[in-house]
């Protein structure tokens, strides 16, 4: 499909370096239609061994693969399962840790604030395990700044995005001695919050983002593509594509949109093009729009390729 857009001109493999399996059979579709906008490899999340075994035996040589974690399970069973888990994770034959712990964890959880923060004790004792084995840590741990204005309002369990951002930051500085991807422009890719994602991989120089979220990029990246541009120009070694596609069900046009819209982000300079899907954050406000970025051929191979070989080359 994306072959009926000449602007999109990039025509070597792509690495997309966050992927889930859910579904087996829907995991198909994502694939075929990952191949048709160029992914060669990607980094696959696995909600399930069996999912990740049906991966392994289908499509050899193509993934890497996370273990998935729920962020809402530290809050219900503590840190010692995790632990387990993570002992157990290289003999199940995965490569990396991933943990979903988006605000709403600790919402659906009832956890309190302070419980479990990611950056402290309690929790180092989950690090350090990744640590002792050598396994480098995916994390999701902010949401959207439209999050925080719509769905985050109960007090008892959210307070800010700042709040957040400053547990993810005492995650870098309490464990700077491991490999960290951070999902999500590290949950911001917002234009006003840039300059402190440039401070931090000025700081820390052991974590990457992925570009993960095709909608909340596509929103933010394109209210001022030069700025963003910028940004993705000076820290081209740190940036790797990702899209988030979670393979649960069989439609096509979800997993074309995703790929569509982050392509026409990066490499095309067009202005106000739909987003091929539905934001709906915006659809009452009259939809989201896609300012391209035009990035350099150079710039492109690096973040579609270069930087994930480069940061999991062990795997690979
Ligand atoms: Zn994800």
């Amino acid at each position: 499909m994306w072959k009926l857009y000449p602007e999109l001109t990039f025509e070597d493999p792509i690495f997309d370096s966050h992927i889930h399996v859910v579904d087996t059979e829907a995991l198909n579709t994502l694939v075929n239609v990952g191949t048709e906008h160029g992914i060669q490899k990607s980094l696959l999340i696995c909600h399930s061994l069996d999912a990740k075994k049906y991966a392994d035996e289908k499509y050899p040589g193509r993934f890497i693969y996370a273990k998935y974690f729920s962020g809402s399970m530290r809050f219900a069973s503590g840190v010692e399962p995790l632990i387990k888990e993570i002992e157990v994770l290289k003999d199940e034959g995965y490569h990396l840790a991933k943990m979903q712990s988006a605000p709403v964890m600790r919402g659906r959880a009832s956890a309190s604030l302070d419980y479990l923060r990611m950056d402290n004790a309690d929790m180092a004792r989950f690090f350090d395990a990744m640590k002792d084995e050598n396994i480098p840590f995916l994390l999701h741990l902010s949401d959207p700044d439209t999050y925080y204005a719509t769905r985050y309002t109960d007090r008892n369990y959210f307070t800010s995005k700042e709040r957040d951002l400053r547990e993810l930051e005492g995650v870098l500085r309490r464990h700077g001695s491991m490999k960290l991807q951070f999902a999500h422009f590290a949950g911001q890719p917002e234009i006003h919050r840039l300059e402190n994602l440039a401070k931090w991989f000025d700081t820390y120089p052991n974590f990457n983002i992925d570009t993960s979220s095709a909608r909340w990029m596509s929103r933010e990246l394109s209210k001022d593509p030069k700025i963003a541009k910028e940004f993705f120009i000076k820290y081209q070694d740190r940036i790797l594509f990702g899209t988030d596609c979670v393979s649960w069900g069989p439609d096509r046009d979800y997993y074309e949109g995703r790929y569509l819209a982050l392509r026409l982000l990066f490499e095309t300079d067009g202005e106000n093009m739909p987003l091929p899907f539905t934001d709906s954050d915006t659809v009452n406000t009259g939809g989201t729009f896609i300012n391209g970025l035009g990035l350099a051929e150079n710039v492109l191979q690096k973040i579609y390729w270069n930087n994930a070989h480069k940061f999991y080359d062990e795997f690979l």
